[in-house]
């Protein structure tokens, strides 16, 4: 079972190594650094345990990092006016507003206000339109820009092959067919989603199936053909009393019977997580790099 793995993790971490081997050196020639701002509104803990861990990997890399809280009653004008003071500050290259945000938030609206050359979440429509058209300078979302790097730096053949994403949404769903159809990538790919007729019949004409569902488990051994490639996005927690903290994480794919029949899967935690951080701490350099005409 071992050599089936996808070990995002470890794949992160190569990452990261060869990120802050860049941002030394481009700090050695500019005396600059990227800037990532992360803004949360309010406290929900899961959200929390996300801008904390950016911000602690941008700190890692030697990022320039600003975290800003705001209060859970924050108006929309004043989100606003946050975004844009950080638009305008040359400091900062990159800026997320972590999601979800509280319901008197208008997400669209925010995410319409970013500068697009500092979205490194890639949610501005301009980028998700540079990023469909194949155009070089764009911002691909981190998630499924994770499981695509995931892939590639797994060795997994993608050209030719068909690609079965369970899942449409505009942060995951969407952007990983639109990734997997560029040029250079190749696959043939076939978008699922609550409507779709027969699940399993789709999912087992897969060479390659990247799960984000959102439903603890859901994709089963028997909607998956032998030498599949298992990629789940999937972050689920469920109660689970012989654990300490009371529950489990676990993936959109039921591991112990889809493993068996995976030729590679990725673990739930380990696997696409800490690409999605990665991915992010990619972004940031990036827009780096373009604003200061740099690397
Ligand atoms: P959404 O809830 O936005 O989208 C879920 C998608 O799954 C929808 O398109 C929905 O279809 C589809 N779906 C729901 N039920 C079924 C069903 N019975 N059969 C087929 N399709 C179904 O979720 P996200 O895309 O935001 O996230 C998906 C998962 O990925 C979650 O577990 C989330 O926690 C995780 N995630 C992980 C990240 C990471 O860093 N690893 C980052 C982002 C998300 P419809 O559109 O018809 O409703």
């Amino acid at each position: 079972m071992e050599d089936k793995l996808i070990r995002g993790k470890v794949i992160a971490d190569e990452i990261i190594a060869e990120l802050r081997e860049e941002v030394s050196s481009l700090k050695e020639k500019s005396g600059k650094v990227p800037g990532l701002a992360v803004v949360l509104i309010g406290e929900d803990p899961a959200s929390q345990v996300y801008v904390n861990s950016k911000e602690k990997m941008a700190n890692s890399l030697g990022y320039h990092s600003v975290k800003i809280v705001l209060p859970l009653d924050s108006s929309q004008e004043a989100v606003l006016a946050v975004v844009e003071e950080l638009n305008n500050d040359p400091a900062i290259h990159g800026i997320l507003v972590q999601s979800p945000p509280p319901p008197q938030i208008d997400e669209e609206q925010i995410i319409l206000n970013i500068n697009p050359q500092k979205d490194v979440d890639g949610f501005h429509p301009s980028n998700v339109g540079l990023v469909f058209t194949g155009a070089k300078d764009g911002f691909p979302p981190c998630t499924p820009w994770g499981c695509l790097e995931l892939l590639k730096r797994s060795k997994v053949e993608t050209k030719g092959k068909h690609a079965v994403i369970v899942g449409r949404s505009n942060i995951v769903g969407k952007p990983m067919a639109s990734l997997m159809i560029q040029k250079g990538v190749d696959s043939t790919v076939t978008i699922c989603h609550s409507r779709t007729a027969d699940l399993g019949a789709e999912i087992r004409r897969a060479d390659i199936v990247i799960a984000a569902v959102g439903i603890p488990e859901f994709i089963t051994g028997d909607m998956v053909s032998e030498g599949t490639v298992v990629i789940d996005v999937g972050i689920n927690r469920v109660d689970d009393e012989t654990r300490p903290r009371g529950y489990r994480l676990c993936g959109d794919v039921d591991f112990e019977s889809v493993a068996p029949k995976a030729s590679l899967i990725t673990p739930v935690p380990g696997g696409v997580g800490p690409m999605t951080i990665a991915m992010l701490m990619s972004n940031t350099l990036l827009a780096f790099k373009r604003i200061e005409n740099i690397g």
